[in-house]
């Protein structure tokens, strides 16, 4: 069996959101004895995680040594996040293996995942991004060409484009790594956004992409017969946050989708994880399940845990 586990941020830094490379390491060192139990198994693992915490970390040294290192693009930070995340990863999934006695070692992956230049999100931005700014000095970073947004109390905040994964360039080289034994992270923050030029090459691009759509699109391109998005909590939630809660255990693709336009799920949190869950079974994949760290291996030997997506 092949599973896609896509790891949220909650995996990667602390229960307050501190990602401090402490904090880092401890959560990576958490989530890796799960793929560990995974692989003990028998299941081929391919690791995707989040990084927006990461990436905001980079964005105010962009913003705070401009004066000193040039600032580098949003395709850089994505890319230098994965490879950061990749290591510490790495490191984690190896010394869990180990005392397992399993022979499998990990492999991390740079990974690519190609958007449209004509995503609408390039015309109009919609994701919030980085920390919160003053007006004035929000006012500065606008002058430099970048989009901010009042958002009230809490001050400006940067929105940047999150278009819509097409097509995971590298693949391939994550499909040839999973055939050859290794434990496989990849495509980590949805992949780094690139465009194709009209000569062939591709481009980095000023953007950021969704990474469970990203995991929901890897999964497919890895034939991946489960898709597991690992979050914070145990399945999603029908009204969410009120006494009358309730969570969804099995569902088709299809009642998922009525649930969310019923509106259920919000937009920047849960929305994307059950859009993810759905394309993946709806393209064909046997299975999707959102749930907590705690119930993975439960959720991919079918014992009912989580969220489960299928038709
Ligand atoms: P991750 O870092 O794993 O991507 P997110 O914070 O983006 O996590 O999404 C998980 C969060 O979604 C939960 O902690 C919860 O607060 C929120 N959420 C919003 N709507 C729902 C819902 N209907 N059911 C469950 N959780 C929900
Ligand atoms: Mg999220």
């Amino acid at each position: 069996m092949r599973v896609l586990l896509a790891l949220g941020g909650n995996a990667m830094t602390n229960a307050d959101g501190r990602a401090r490379p402490e904090d880092q390491i401890a959560a990576a060192e958490v989530a890796m004895e799960a793929v560990a139990d995974l692989v003990a198994e028998g299941v081929d693992v391919v690791v995707t995680h989040g990084n927006g915490p990461q990436v905001g970390n980079l964005l105010v040294k962009n913003e705070l040594a401009a004066a000193v290192v040039p600032p580098v693009p949003l395709d850089w930070c994505g890319a230098q996040t994965q490879a950061t995340l990749g290591f510490v990863l790495m490191n984690a999934l190896d010394a869990a293996l180990t005392r397992r006695g399993i022979d499998r070692r990990s492999a991390a992956t740079v990974t690519r995942t190609r958007v449209d230049r004509d995503d609408p999100g390039f015309t109009k931005p919609t994701k919030p991004i980085g920390r919160f700014l003053p007006a004035d000095e929000a006012a500065v970073l606008v002058e430099h060409g970048e989009t901010w947004e009042d958002r009230g109390e809490k001050g400006w905040r940067r929105v940047v484009a999150s278009p819509e994964p097409l097509e995971v360039i590298d693949a391939p080289a994550v499909q040839a790594l999973v055939e050859a034994g290794f434990v496989v992270v990849a495509n980590g923050g949805g992949g780094i956004p690139v465009v194709r030029r009209e000569d062939g090459s591709l481009e980095g691009v000023e953007a950021v992409i969704d990474k469970d759509l990203g995991a929901a699109l890897l999964a497919r391109t890895v034939d991946a017969d489960v898709l597991v998005i690992a979050t914070d909590v145990p399945n999603a939630v029908l009204r969410y946050g009120t006494p009358d809660a309730e969570a969804i255990g099995t569902v088709s693709a299809a009642g998922l989708r009525s649930l969310a336009a019923e509106g259920h799920f919000a937009s920047g949190s849960m929305g994307p994880k059950v859009d993810a869950a759905c394309r993946f079974v709806e393209h064909g994949g046997s299975r999707s399940v959102i749930t907590d760290l705690a119930h993975i291996v439960d959720a991919v030997t079918g014992d009912n845990a989580g969220t489960v997506v299928q038709n």
